[in-house]
């Protein structure tokens, strides 16, 4: 089961894929059902004006990625750390992505999805794109938005980080272009990895393949010098221009929000590999997919972060409502006083990019905002327990900071109990519970 096809069949066969039926356009209705049905695997089984299915949403929930990669919710973060650190080399082959292969593709042929009203066109929003150096040392594989210009050409948001240094390297060796595979239709575990933060030199599709247990096999693509899941639905080839940009945006990102416009590179599609029924697969822009690819990888980093002050963690949240970027909730079991606000200096310091943060005790669970909520109402003083950091790095992402500079401030809330105060004062009290309550509550499923 390493591909799309394998965790939609192994979802279908649980009842969790929820298919659609009715006519649909790509054009707003997709994306409207999509955001009114976010956190549900979705299959667009009628796409107007195309013959391909569209997917949506499969790594919509947590319980969706566990399910993906056959663990427990206890057990991703040290999966995907020790992932990152033993990637495994994936074998290369022929797959099912090559039964058709065709020059020159139109991209108005494809379900590209438009999202927001607002939008300056259709946006492929779950590709990972494959590049490497021109000496072929350093291989990369990232998720970037693709905004189509045109029937081909593509231009995509760069952040600097490791395709943006392929770009830079590239430049300075005097090439015009960088050939490039962009794979849609992918098992989540092939996007997890695409979204994680790995070193430089580092190719995510290895990182996929530890996950996968050696289930990933890549391919050679037809017309460019690159690789691509054998597996994938579909891929297209082209050839990222050095120098020549566009105009990428607004977009709308993790926030809900538009981000600003930018010129860009663009990439010249020069040709395709796909299944002949391809899926194409969608994601939501500011959905709860979108906020958890861009935050299990930083939850994983904050919990290795404070398990080296706290050995014990309960969890880590970086919360939808903050975007799954801005807000992180730790809960922790506090050994000394101080043990918080170190614990609050170490989430900020592995994830540069968040706002507010908020450290609960071990009863607190992190991903139940209102026990969240009742913990800073019983445990926290404004006075003594607040952290602020002026002036301080944050996310571009945030509207209210200095987006250009990335400049703004930080603020930690220490919601643990006072350990100079008897613990009785701070504890939720209790009901005992029959055996006979305990059955009742257990067929009307409330334990
Ligand atoms: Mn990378």
């Amino acid at each position: 089961m390493s591909d799309l096809r394998g965790f939609l069949r192994e979802l279908d066969s649980q009842g969790l894929l929820l298919h659609i039926g009715e006519m649909l356009s790509t054009r707003f209705e997709i994306a409207a059902v999509m955001r009114h049905l976010d956190g549900r695997p979705l299959l667009f089984e009628r796409v107007e004006g195309y013959r391909h299915r569209v997917a949506a949403g499969l790594c919509s929930s947590r319980d969706l990625i566990h399910r993906a990669l056959g663990v427990e919710g206890g057990q991703l973060y040290e999966r995907l750390l020790q992932a990152v650190r033993n990637p495994r080399r994936c074998e290369v082959g022929d797959g099912p992505v090559k039964e058709r292969v065709v020059d020159r593709p139109k991209l108005s042929q494809l379900p590209i999805l438009t999202h927001f009203e607002g939008d300056p066109g259709p946006y492929i929003t779950s590709a990972a794109l494959y590049a490497k150096t021109p000496d072929g040392e350093v291989e990369n594989v990232s998720i970037h938005r693709l905004l189509v210009l045109d029937d081909h050409r593509l231009t995509l948001r760069i952040v600097p980080r490791h395709l943006y240094r392929i770009v830079e390297a590239a430049r300075e060796s005097g090439v015009e272009s960088i050939d490039v595979s962009i794979s849609i239709g992918l098992h989540p575990a092939v996007l997890l990895a695409a979204s994680t933060p790995a070193p430089y030199g580092v190719s995510e599709f290895d990182v996929a393949n530890t996950l996968m247990d050696g289930g990933l096999k890549l391919t050679e693509c037809e017309h460019v010098d690159a690789l691509a899941p054998a597996d994938a639905e579909l891929v297209l080839e082209g050839r990222l221009k050095v120098d020549e940009t566009a105009v990428e945006g607004p977009f709308v990102d993790l926030t809900g929000t538009y981000d600003v416009e930018r010129r860009q590179p663009v990439i010249e599609v020069v040709g395709a590999m796909y299944r002949a029924d391809y899926i194409y697969q969608a994601l939501l822009p500011s959905g709860r997919e979108h906020r958890l690819l861009m935050g299990l990888p930083r939850e994983a980093r904050i919990w290795e972060y404070v398990r080296g002050i706290t050995p014990h963690v309960r969890g880590v949240n970086l919360t939808s409502g903050g975007c799954g970027w801005l807000h992180c909730v730790v809960s922790i079991r506090k050994v000394r006083e101080g043990d918080p606000k170190n614990v609050l200096m170490a989430v900020f310091a592995a994830h540069p990019s968040l706002k507010h943060a908020v450290v609960v005790d071990e009863d607190i669970d992190p991903y139940n905002l209102e026990e969240v909520e009742w913990a800073i109402a019983t445990r926290f003083r404004g006075d003594e327990d607040l952290l602020i950091i002026p002036h301080v790095r944050v996310s571009s992402l945030d509207p209210a900071s200095d987006q250009r500079l990335e400049l703004g401030c930080k603020v930690g809330v220490d919601a643990t109990r006072p350990l100079s105060k008897p613990e009785r004062h701070f504890k939720r009290a209790e009901i005992p519970m029959s055996e006979r309550v305990r059955r009742l509550l257990g067929r009307l499923g409330c334990i």
